[in-house]
């Protein structure tokens, strides 16, 4: 699956556990659980994360960004090199690993430790879909596939997906904030 469907899964899977909970999310964890649905593709080197940080326009962001962006490459080429792309960071040992190094966060800022983990895993639910599937036993078993078949990553098919997600994501946040629910149903009945 590519980076923006990635992003809308990440998203959706933000919104089903604040629905769940029954609390609204922060602004800054829709970013957040987008940026987390990246992570674990960071074990292959021409991934969004993967490939270190892009550049911007201004300096000092690049000059602060540059080290993370180092970081993220070192990692990349050695998540790569040692266990390869879609193990350990696909495995529910990954999902453990990612929990304990994000941990200090759970006290501090719940909300934000929660939209990490909720946009880490969704990316396993989405390669889930994939023909390829995760192998969320890693390092034993077989990949585990949510669909027989399995949906082709990059193609139309990867496209209906992602839709599908925005349209049950679009639903989630409609439920989520009545108000703006109860604005929109006004819209819609002076329109039409
Ligand atoms: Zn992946």
């Amino acid at each position: 699956m590519n980076a923006t469907t990635h992003a809308v899964f990440g998203i959706a899977a933000l919104v089903g556990a604040s629905l769940f909970a029954g609390e609204e999310p922060a602004l800054y964890a829709y970013p957040a659980a987008a940026v987390a649905a990246w992570i674990p593709d960071v074990d292959n080197p021409r991934s969004r994360l993967g490939n270190g940080l892009s550049r911007t326009k201004s300096p000092v962001l690049d000059g602060l960004a540059r080290p993370v962006s180092w970081g993220l490459r070192a990692l990349s080429f050695v998540l790569f090199r040692t266990v390869g792309h879609r193990t350990l960071t696909h495995s529910l040992l990954g999902v453990l690993i990612f929990a304990a190094i994000v941990s200090p966060l759970a006290a501090l800022v719940p909300g934000l430790y929660g939209a990490l983990l909720a946009g880490y895993a969704s990316h396993l639910f989405a390669d889930a879909l994939n023909t390829r599937g995760v192998p969320l036993l890693w390092p034993m078993g077989k990949p585990f596939r949510l669909l027989p078949g399995g949906v082709r990553s990059g193609g139309a098919s990867e496209f209906v997906v992602a839709t599908l997600a925005v349209l049950a994501t679009g639903y989630g946040l409609y439920e989520l904030y009545p108000a703006i629910g109860r604005s929109f149903d006004g819209f819609l009945a002076l329109t039409f």
